[in-house]
């Protein structure tokens, strides 16, 4: 009980330094909705991939500060050239965006020439610069509807393009990337918990595996998730996602009930971020993530080409 009152009273000073030194650097903060709780909330804008991109490209900070994965804040970097973007914990990687390189997919590439490449954003800079296209969980489908190409490469999660293919009638040729962290969430485990809660509905993300989709009543991105539990009249919901995204349904529904679909459900890398790197980063200003111009000018292209379709 005392160390949480500590740490409470910790986590307080600690926002309250960073409100401080936010306003003097004229900075923004922008997190993920898996970060943890207190990083959360001292965030600006909470959301997810798609809705943080559009936060950094109309924002009028001079900094931003992005809790999050590196691919997030290169997305950031890549809209913002004139804006300094820093990350808390530099070496947040996602290991999805890891499972794919530049030079295996310029190798697709000259094998389908006549594919519209589309990329999904947890892709680094340069495989975005390759790209005719990004996405995010949150546009994904809509997006590859209104391509005029039969043929889509997408890139690197092998089950997001899974999911594609039961709602287009394109043909997808898929990468061979998966998010660790998403296929942790078993059909066990939604079988488990819709025993334990039979009245809960089940929503999970569209990186889970086809036989956990096919177990939940919904697919959704995080977003799309928390809009969902704010407008639906249901009280009880199995979340197969990140853990992370429950304090923010928790926060924003307090009279609804919340339930993981896995407690395994962790992303590492999401993880890396604390409250006191988020300090430091503004007191240092560091880590600042840099794209080189000649990828940026190219990779945001493909970003672009997405904002305006979604
Ligand atoms: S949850 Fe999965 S996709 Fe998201 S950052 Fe972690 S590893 Fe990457």
């Amino acid at each position: 009980m005392q160390n949480a009152k500590f740490k409470m009273k910790t986590n307080k000073n600690l926002a309250e330094k960073i409100l401080e030194l936010k306003k003097k650097r004229n900075a923004i903060i922008l997190a993920h909705n898996y970060q943890i709780g207190e990083v959360q909330d001292v965030a600006d804008y909470l959301g997810d991939s798609l809705g943080l991109s559009r936060q950094a490209a109309k924002t009028d900070a001079e900094v931003i500060v992005f809790c999050g994965v590196h691919f997030m804040a290169e997305t950031a970097a890549i809209l913002c050239p004139d804006k300094i973007v820093l990350m808390p914990d530099i070496s947040a990687g996602c290991p999805m965006a890891d499972m794919i390189d530049k030079e295996r997919l310029k190798a697709l590439k000259r094998k389908h020439p006549k594919a519209t490449v589309v990329s999904y954003v947890n892709t680094p800079a340069e495989v975005k610069a390759e790209s005719d296209i990004c996405c995010t969980s949150a546009n994904a489908v809509k997006l590859i509807k209104s391509l005029k190409s039969q043929e889509i490469i997408f890139t690197p999660d092998k089950y997001l393009a899974h999911y594609i293919t039961t709602k287009t009638d394109k043909r997808i040729i898929p990468w061979d990337g998966f998010c660790p962290t998403h296929i942790r969430i078993l059909p066990e485990d939604i079988k488990k918990q819709k025993k334990k809660y039979p009245k809960a509905l089940v929503l999970v993300h569209p990186e889970c595996t086809p036989e956990v989709i096919r177990l939940s009543d919904r697919a959704l991105s995080t977003e799309g998730m928390c809009k969902y539990a704010k407008e639906s009249n249901t009280s009880q919901i199995i979340v197969g996602t990140e853990i992370g995204l429950l304090h923010r349904l928790r926060k924003e529904n307090p009279g609804k009930k919340f339930y993981p679909a896995s407690e395994l459900a962790i992303c590492p890398s999401m993880k890396l971020t604390t409250l006191e790197k988020v300090l430091w980063s503004l007191e240092d200003m560091k880590e600042q993530v840099i794209v080189p111009e000649e990828i940026r000018i190219k990779a945001k292209k493909a970003i672009d080409r997405m904002l305006e379709i979604s």
